[in-house]
């Protein structure tokens, strides 16, 4: 008979020595496929100082992950696509799992498809939901936007296929901690290093706040309205007080008022923000791509037939210059 349990394994990708929000979503999926009757393990990647693999680790396994394989090596101290996919590799033939969850991040989606080719699996990427497969060996059913979010498909592996996938940032729950007594246990698990055809030798970091553009709950986004580089600093105020980060439509990046690295849209970054405020945004098709999956939408734009309008939740018709002042000034008498 075939065994139809799931068994799950996590990559919990890091970032600065702690673990990103969408590893706890990714291991929060993981949860959800391998069911109360399967078994769910997560794998960390890195090494040299400042690691904290092991803080990582006993917060995988307080959330559920019954085993947590540590891959600490000092040549996995940055991040090199050919050594991480081995070292996943090698938790892989540790955990023997039949499903493997990443997040749909640059990494997630550079190393999910070397991870599928090792296994010899196939590869769903993009996940926004899952409908767990139940009793019976159904495999989950998985939902992906397609065409920049203006469709979903859904999909299920053939039963008995190794199977990876990626989530999308910010879709899925996080992993709650599991009752006291539950939590897992951690195994360090030795690496070979592969023969590299590529080095990376260093991360280039770009401009950016404090927090994850890809991984903020609220994004307050600026277009060509704002007219200037220094007029993203309004932007950044009422950023700063919701606690959230900034983004730009590429009219904003290609005037010179901000980087490259704020892009959100069809060239640019995906995001599924709880909350996205547009703000001199015009709301072309490309810019929509990849914010209107956003939970709450609010425009703010001087004409009244501006398109971003048309998906927007709230729209306020006037000069950010006057609206974003007094929002923030509102808001941060309501939250201090
Ligand atoms: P505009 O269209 O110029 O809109 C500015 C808006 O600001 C207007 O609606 C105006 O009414 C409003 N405004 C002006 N002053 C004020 C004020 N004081 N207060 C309030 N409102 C004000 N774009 C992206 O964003 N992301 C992408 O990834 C992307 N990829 C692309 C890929 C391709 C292949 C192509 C061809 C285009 C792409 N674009 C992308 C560009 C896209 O088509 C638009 O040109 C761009 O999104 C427009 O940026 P914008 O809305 O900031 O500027």
């Amino acid at each position: 008979m075939t065994d139809t349990t799931v068994k799950a394994l996590v990559y919990a990708e890091c970032l600065d020595g702690k673990l990103r929000r969408v590893a706890l979503e990714a291991l929060g999926a993981a949860r959800l496929l391998a069911g109360d009757g399967g078994s769910v393990h997560a794998v960390l990647v890195g090494g040299g100082p400042g690691a904290a693999l092991q803080e990582a680790a006993a917060e995988l396994a307080a959330r559920g992950a019954g085993v947590v394989h540590v891959v600490d090596d000092p040549a996995l101290a940055g991040f090199a696509p050919e050594a991480y996919a081995a070292a996943i590799g090698a938790a892989v033939a540790a955990a023997q799992p039949s499903i493997i969850v990443l997040g749909h991040t640059a990494a997630g989606r550079e190393l999910a498809p070397r991870v599928a080719a090792g296994i010899g699996g196939g590869h769903v990427a993009d996940v926004t939901a899952i409908e767990p497969g139940g009793d019976g060996g159904a495999a989950a059913l998985l939902t992906r936007p397609l065409y920049a979010g203006k469709a979903f498909e859904q999909r299920r592996f053939l039963p008995g296929a190794p199977q990876v996938i990626t989530v999308r940032p910010n879709n899925l729950p996080v992993a709650e901690p599991v009752a006291p007594g539950g939590e897992g246990w951690i195994a360090a698990l030795p690496y070979q290093a592969p023969p590299l055809w590529t080095v990376v030798r260093g991360i280039a970091r770009k401009a950016g706040g404090t927090v994850d553009l890809a991984e903020a709950d609220v994004i307050v986004a600026g277009g060509r309205g704002v007219r200037s580089p220094e007029g993203f600093a309004p932007l950044a105020a009422l950023a700063e007080v919701l606690g959230g980060a900034v983004g730009a439509s590429r009219g904003a990046c290609d005037a010179g008022y901000c980087d490259y690295a704020l892009q959100i849209g069809q060239t640019g970054k995906t995001v599924t923000p709880k909350l996205y405020i547009a703000c001199g945004i015009s709301g072309a098709i490309q810019h929509l791509a990849g914010m209107s999956q956003s939970r709450v939408i609010v425009a703010i734009n001087k004409d009244p037939e501006a398109p971003i309008f048309g998906v927007a939740d709230y729209g306020i018709v006037g000069d950010l210059f006057e609206v974003v002042p007094l929002l923030t000034q509102r808001f941060r008498t309501l939250f201090n």
